[in-house]
């Protein structure tokens, strides 16, 4: 039976839901917890039931649209409708519009569910007015404790009160809401919001995974003396040694071969004056690969160049690791099916990893069996009212869901 989504559909739906935004910020800005973000949630729920799914707000107030299946599994999949500040109006709203689409035509065709599809509107995937993103996706993975609860936003109401009102219920929180028992696999379709789709001329991408991202924070000690008494031969300068710093790590990672990104981001100086040698410098770096062992290769290589600084230069030098987050894999088996799927159909299409974070980085703590698909990004932009994907690519990366989740439907156990 050939099933397919309705493009006209699929892109009204999109166009719909940018429409629920704050008219007073700029682009298509839709905050999470704010009325604008309810009223687009309500619109949901309605298209969520008219394609024959039963809906309900599951504990974390994620918006879940169900139809059962033959077996207990079920696949999940969706993505999040909450945008940030100026943003555009795709990511995260295609991955839950093309879901609805996809429940709809199968309920139309009378398709024999064998498993469960619940499609998943996740609270609040993008940095939150309480400090915390993923909201949604971390409740269903259990990685939503006490400390996240508590939380507070600029007016001093705590996350776990947020949540309530989105329709939640953050006593039950504790726990994960769902298991890797009851998941047939989680599925999601984005933007790519970077530039290697449209480089390539191609409309498809198969994540491989999210990158994981270390950040640090390291301290540099000099001396701090008069900028011109102070003999050049006797300073002791601590900006002088960050800038070795900044450019080793640029080089370091230009020359690797894979999937690797640093950057030194932030520099800070002390005393900052015009007339002094710079006394402290503190510098703040961040790294980003899809391999955790470059990850570990370049955390030794920059704890190498920060201590050569104190034992042959005389600094001193301190380092802080501040973030570590692990590379999310998407799953090598579905991966592999999906790559058949798009060249039966046709579809060109390359493998490549995501920069940015995602709802399913939270959703691989639950089960392994994650996969995404990215379609293009005009000029790489996102985050930004520029956000454009071309209505051919909408309608080809639903579509290519879609038929991912037949033939998911038919492998899987
Ligand atoms: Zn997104």
């Amino acid at each position: 039976m050939a099933i397919h989504i309705d493009p006209d559909r699929v892109w009204q739906h999109l166009m719909r839901l940018s429409e629920f935004r704050d008219a007073s910020s700029p682009g298509w800005t839709r905050r999470a917890f704010t009325p604008e973000y309810q009223a687009a949630r309500q619109w949901l729920k309605d298209l969520m039931t008219s394609a024959g799914l039963e809906v309900t707000w599951d504990p974390g107030a994620n918006l879940v649209g169900s139809h059962t299946g033959s077996v207990p599994t079920r696949f999940v999949v969706g993505s999040h409708s909450d945008t940030v500040i100026g943003a555009g109006r795709f990511d995260g709203m295609l991955g839950v519009i093309a879901a609805i689409e996809c429940a709809h035509v199968l309920h139309e065709n009378g398709w024999p569910f064998r498993h469960g599809l619940h499609v998943y509107d996740f609270l609040a995937e993008e940095p939150s007015p309480y400090g915390v993103s993923t909201v949604g996706s971390r409740a269903v993975s259990g990685h939503l404790p006490p400390n996240l609860l508590s939380l507070r936003n600029s007016r001093g109401e705590t996350l776990a009160e947020g949540i309530r009102g989105a329709g939640g219920d953050p006593a039950v929180l504790s726990k994960p809401l769902l298991a890797g028992d009851d998941i047939a696999a989680y599925l999601e379709l984005h933007i790519e919001q970077g530039p290697s789709l449209e480089s390539h001329k191609l409309p498809l991408g198969i994540v491989t995974g999210i990158v994981g991202i270390r950040r640090y924070r390291v301290m540099i000690e000099g001396s701090p003396g008069h900028a011109g008494t102070t003999p050049m031969g006797a300073r002791h300068d601590a900006l002088v040694a960050a800038s070795t710093i900044v450019t080793q790590v640029h080089q370091w990672a230009a020359k690797q071969v894979g999937n690797i990104a640093a950057t030194v981001g932030q520099i800070e100086i002390q005393p900052n004056a015009l007339n002094v040698i710079p006394g402290t410098s503190t510098l703040g770096i961040e790294v980003r690969a899809l391999d955790a062992d470059h990850l570990d290769r370049f955390t030794s290589f920059l704890g190498d160049i920060v201590s050569s600084l104190k034992t042959h230069h005389d600094y001193e030098t301190s380092i802080f690791e501040t973030t570590r987050e692990n590379p999310a894999l998407m799953d090598t088996a579905i991966r592999r099916t999906m790559g058949e799927v798009f060249r039966h159909q046709g579809w060109e299409h390359i493998e490549l990893p995501s920069w940015a974070g995602h709802d399913a980085v939270q959703m691989t703590h639950v089960s392994s069996r994650c996969g995404m698909i990215f379609v293009p990004s005009r000029g790489g932009l996102s985050h930004c009212p520029e956000e454009w994907t071309e209505p051919r690519d909408v309608a080809l990366g639903a579509q290519a869901l879609l038929q991912s989740i037949l033939r998911l439907d038919r492998d899987i156990n």
